[in-house]
């Protein structure tokens, strides 16, 4: 580690800011050292996905004093079985990696001979009986592992461990070192190098940066050169594997940092050396991009597998290393922000602040203190309209509240959610209709309904999964009356971008490729002060059954109105019609619907070409104990269908229907689109001409 990296340490362990960051440290090492586990040969662990409640989906407790008793905290359940031992197994190696990376970093701050004594004995352990773990594990997608069952979990295993080794190596005496080396990293690396996915994907960034860590170790070139060269080598990775605007393929926050955190953990054992990184533009762009999905509320924009709860404050650890090293004032904003250091800002309001108290605050925390700009703060950034052509997310913000995302990005590969031009709309920090993201992948709803087209606020054709295939961003305006943009996606042809760099799992191929071949959808987004237009034109070569769906982050109202709706056994989407509860058609001429949301109320207003089927039903939200009203419209296309729909926030609650959509045909390519609500009007011409939209805003 460089010697520069420690004196910051040093001296930030000295400060009263970072008082809470040594305590988390220091209690987080004595706990750690309290670990008595004694490695041993042979050992073999199991895929600690596995871990988890059958019937609740809780992940299972672990203890270390009960490596045969597995207990679920939601129901009580014990459970005694020779996977979940092995699953323990996992768990128990992997938070001695995370123990002795603790202790190796505390013994950098404060040096006592126990300290040292834990890392080396842990490290001298593995050396012993590395060489007795079989190669073995069956996980999807995923090589094998030696001490676990996936070479992912055992690259994480290795680079915990190559942190620790790095903090101490100059203190442990010549043969001891050897024999880590000999016993440890050196076949470590070897076994890695033989098992590096043939592909761009996150788990090879970790690999490929874990093989990289241990030949700076090593100091061994040809073990760096199989982690940093060629195909599918780290740089093959980062140069084929961010894109343009500087996001992680995979389309979102979360798992851009899942790849970037490996990155870095390999940049910090390269730092001070020849292969120091800071400076490659690609890390940058990294840091820089994920400002751009802020939410208001300081939560970051789930999309695709991102889970729930990522919020600014998760990721602080990462901008203490970015405004260290690049000292950005934007980077300083959101540290300010997430810490709740920030002056008062109404346009971003986070639930809570984080405690200052990651290691890389230590390692690299700065003063915090200082005038922010208006161009670097956070609360600018939120509110400010953005077009990311390059990821395929646009976002649309305006003053009354309205905080629109548009995907048109490109396939995402094995964690995408086949949802092009999908809509995601908050109002005022309130959920109105989002991509609801996932759950934990052993939860039934994640294979079962959130990785599919329907489950979003999008589009899909006989009710089938959207094939891969790359969105586009057509344009986007700012006028002087509001915003709007055009997207498009189409099945003219099978090719997309990352088709040729990722390996797509056999059963994770749900879509149907026949009925989508020929297929285009362009979607236009109109936001104005007080509403959202959103108009949708699907065309298929042949028949088709297009299927427009509209989840909303609230409650129907009127949804027992028995002249209105009628219980039906229609299947909507090819999934399995478990999801849909309470599956209700529309029986009575209705094109306007209210939702109580959390807070608020939400106009819905629909109009379509073509006759129509309406649906309602209740589906699963995430978390999946939670539901969502679902709002799905049908028509029988031959050739052309245009869907319509305007929506309305109203903070305060009730049952209103107050606005009035009127839609006229003027002739086959120009739609007259009149919004009354109040006292606001609005009539624009939409001109669906080849290629391009044109739209006159007339009132
Ligand atoms: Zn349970
Ligand atoms: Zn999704």
């Amino acid at each position: 580690m460089d010697i520069k990296r420690i004196e910051i340490l040093r001296r930030n362990a000295g400060k009263a800011e970072f008082q809470a960051a040594i305590e988390l440290l220091r209690w987080d090492a004595e706990e750690a050292a309290k670990i008595t586990f004694a490695v041993r040969a042979n050992e073999q662990g199991e895929w600690t996905h596995d871990y988890h409640c059958e019937e609740d989906g809780t992940r299972l407790t672990f203890q270390w004093g009960e490596p045969f008793l597995h207990r679920c905290s939601t129901c009580g359940k014990e459970r005694r079985n020779q996977l979940l031992d092995g699953c323990w197994t996992s768990i128990a190696h992997s938070q001695i990696g995370q123990a002795v990376y603790r202790v190796a970093l505390l013994y950098a701050l404060e040096p006592d001979e126990k300290r040292l004594q834990f890392v080396q004995s842990y490290l001298m352990a593995y050396a012993d009986h590395y060489e007795t773990y079989a190669i073995h594990g069956n996980v999807p997608y995923n090589g094998p592992g030696k001490l676990f069952a996936q070479t992912l979990d055992e690259a994480h295993w290795i680079t915990d461990l190559a942190l620790a080794f790095d903090m101490i190596q100059e203190h442990l005496p010549p043969e001891e070192l050897a024999h880590i080396q000999a016993g440890l990293l050196e076949p470590c690396a070897r076994f890695l190098i033989a098992h590096k996915e043939k592909q761009i994907h996150n788990h090879s960034v970790l690999i490929t940066s874990a093989i990289a860590a241990l030949g700076l170790l090593l100091h061994d070139r040809t073990v760096l050169a199989a982690a940093l060269e060629g195909e599918y080598g780290l740089h093959d990775q980062l140069n084929r594997g961010i894109m343009e605007d500087g996001l992680w393929y995979e389309g979102n926050v979360q798992y851009h940092f899942y790849a970037f955190k490996s990155l870095l953990h390999y940049a910090l054992i390269a730092e001070g050396t020849t292969w120091d990184v800071w400076t490659k533009k690609a890390l940058k762009a990294m840091f820089d991009y994920p400002l751009q999905l802020v939410l208001p509320n300081g939560v970051m924009q789930t999309l695709n597998d991102a889970g729930l709860g990522h919020h600014i404050g998760t990721y602080v650890p990462y901008y203490e290393i970015a405004y260290d090293i690049y000292g950005d004032g934007k980077y300083r904003s959101l540290l300010n922000t997430a810490y709740g250091t920030a002056e008062d800002d109404p346009r971003i309001k986070i639930a809570k602040p984080t405690q200052r108290d990651s290691i890389y605050a230590l390692m690299f925390g700065q003063d915090l203190d200082g005038e922010t700009t208006e161009l670097d703060s956070l609360g600018a950034e939120v509110q400010r309209t953005r077009s990311l052509p390059a990821s395929g997310l646009t976002k649309l913000v305006n003053s009354a509240g309205w905080h629109v995302i548009v995907k048109h990005s490109r396939f995402g590969g094995e964690h995408d959610h086949m949802d092009r031009l999908g809509l995601s709309v908050m109002h005022s920090g309130i959920p109105l209709l989002v991509d609801p993201g996932t759950t934990a992948y052993g939860v039934p709803a994640h294979y079962g309904w959130f990785k599919h087209t329907y489950s979003h606020n999008t589009v899909s054709i006989d009710g089938a999964d959207q094939p891969p295939r790359d969105g586009r961003l057509i344009q986007m305006h700012e006028e002087s009356w509001g915003a709007w943009l055009e997207t498009a996606v189409d099945w003219l042809a099978e090719e997309y971008e990352m088709k040729d760099r990722i390996i797509l799992p056999a059963e994770l191929n749900p879509w149907d490729s026949d009925a989508y071949r020929g297929a285009q959808i362009r979607r236009i987004n109109i936001l104005v002060e007080d509403h959202l237009l959103d108009l949708v034109q699907v065309t298929v070569p042949e028949p088709r059954v297009v299927h427009w769906t509209n989840h909303w982050s609230g409650k129907l109202q009127d949804n027992d109105a028995h002249d209105l709706w009628s219980a039906t056994e229609d299947q909507l989407s090819r999934l399995d019609q478990q999801w849909f509860k309470e599956k209700r058609k529309l029986i009575a001429d209705e094109s306007a619907f209210s939702y109580q949301m959390r807070e608020g109320t939400l106009e819905q207003h629909v109009w379509c070409s073509l006759p129509t089927h309406i649906y309602t039903a209740l589906t699963p939200d995430n978390p999946p104990s939670g539901q969502r009203t679902s709002n799905t419209i049908t028509a029988s296309v031959e050739k052309r269908v245009i869907f319509v729909q305007a929506l309305h926030y109203d903070a305060d609650l009730g049952n209103r229907r107050l606005g009035r959509l009127e839609v006229a045909e003027l002739t086959t390519d120009t739609l007259q689109i009149s919004w009354n609500h109040a006292e606001s009007q609005a009539t624009y011409h939409i001109h669906l001409l080849d290629g391009k939209v044109y739209i006159e805003k007339l009132i």
